[in-house]
């Protein structure tokens, strides 16, 4: 039997809804021909969504970061800086409630609360921030932080992690976004990221959030250096949690942006390294449900083509985004255009919920949105005329 008569035979199992072993994974990563690999990814995709397999989705969310100081000094990242520098910035609670009376302004369901990892930010200040916001509009969910700054924030408060999440998740922390996975592999995570925890207790952390019905997503950096085994060993742990949790609702891969950062470009993933994995992770990770597609650190060429390659999701409108923009990231894009690249894809569009509910299927054309202020990097902190809270100044965009 040929190399490519054993692919063909996996590929075949893969779509007909057998599970691959992670060495199956990776002679298809390595050596499939990348139009098989999509149509079976797409197999797998259409028939997970049998019913709806013709909607692809989006989220309008907003990234709102609290803070640049980080004790954690990642070499791929350009948007820390060490605590003591003159560039450290903190927002306030008024700003932060600001940037989501915006948000919920704009139409959008989700925040986003990501930063660095302060040495004073222990439990107390991400309980002070979740009950301020949910208080202020309940109607927001709050996706945010990873095991990393559960991790962090319980080592500066002094209690567990399943305290600090059972903590953050009374006071409005909804899910997590599960941001810090990087490599989770202890070769390339040692390179890229050696203050960080290690992958297993990343992966620890968030089995005990899952077991505390603190669900999650799940990432991949991908293009720091790291080899194709090791790709596939961070989906292995990955399945392997998921087994026992099912507390994983997706898997979203990106790519590292090479400027103003310690690695300085030295490598980085390809478009089709990507649309491959986008691929892979559909066959390989049958217990996780939804694929997402980045248009933000890929394009929206290579967003969109993802949704031939297994991805049921293109990610979100980000009214603003400041970690990966600083390394790089130089894609914009706005909800209509977002709406037009999911349809041009062979798609209906559909705004979706954190949970993946279609809150508006765009079915209809002539139905579209046209409100043209929802639009990606906005960042500003002023709406003239927005209602969302009137108690709230609208103040100067900065
Ligand atoms: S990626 Fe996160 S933890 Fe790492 S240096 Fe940047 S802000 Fe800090």
């Amino acid at each position: 039997m040929t190399v490519n008569t054993d692919l063909t035979a996996v590929l075949d199992r893969a779509a007909a809804g057998g599970r691959i072993t992670p060495e199956e994974a990776l002679e298809l990563y390595r050596s499939a021909p990348l139009h098989a690999l999509g149509a079976a990814a797409d197999t797998v995709r259409r028939r997970r969504y049998a019913g709806t397999e013709h909607i692809a989705t989006y989220i309008i969310e907003r990234n709102i970061n609290y803070t640049n100081a980080c004790v954690t000094a990642c070499k791929f990242c350009a948007f820390y800086v060490p605590p003591k520098s003159d560039k450290v910035w903190i927002r306030s609670l008024d700003d932060i409630l600001r940037r989501c009376a915006e948000t919920v302004e704009l139409g959008g369901t989700q925040i986003m609360f990501q930063g660095g990892h302060h040495p004073d930010f222990g439990v107390e200040y991400y309980e002070e921030h979740f009950a301020a916001i949910k208080k202020e509009f309940p109607q927001l969910v709050i996706h945010s932080l990873g095991a990393s700054e559960v991790d962090h924030m319980a080592r500066i408060s002094g209690v567990t992690p399943e305290e600090a999440i059972r903590r953050i998740h009374a006071a409005g922390l909804d899910s997590f976004a599960g941001a810090g996975a990087e490599l989770l592999p202890e070769r390339p995570r040692k390179a890229i990221a050696p203050l960080k925890e290690s992958g297993e207790r990343w992966l620890e952390i968030m089995e005990i959030a899952h077991t505390l019905g603190v669900e999650s997503t799940s990432t991949m950096l991908m293009g720091t250096g790291e080899t194709n085994a090791e790709r596939i060993e961070h989906l292995r742990m990955i399945r392997d949690v998921q087994d026992r949790t099912g507390g994983f609702r997706a898997f979203i891969p990106y790519t590292y942006q090479p400027q103003n950062n310690v690695l300085k470009g030295r490598t980085q993933a390809t478009i089709f390294e990507y649309l491959r994995m986008i691929a892979v992770a559909r066959l390989f990770l049958d217990n996780v449900a939804h694929i997402q597609g980045s248009w933000l650190t890929v394009g929206k060429e290579a967003g969109q083509l993802s949704l031939h390659y297994g991805a049921d999701d293109l990610g979100s409108v980000m009214l603003e985004e400041n970690v990966v923009s600083s390394a790089g990231a130089k894609h914009r894009s706005n909800r209509m255009e977002l709406i037009d690249l999911i349809r041009k894809a062979g798609r209906v569009p559909a705004q979706r919920a954190t949970t993946y509910e279609h809150l508006v299927v765009h079915d209809d054309p002539a139905n579209d949105p046209v409100d043209d202020r929802v639009v990606s990097h906005l960042s500003s902190t002023a709406i003239e005329g927005g209602t969302a809270h009137p108690g709230l100044k609208i103040v100067e965009a900065s």
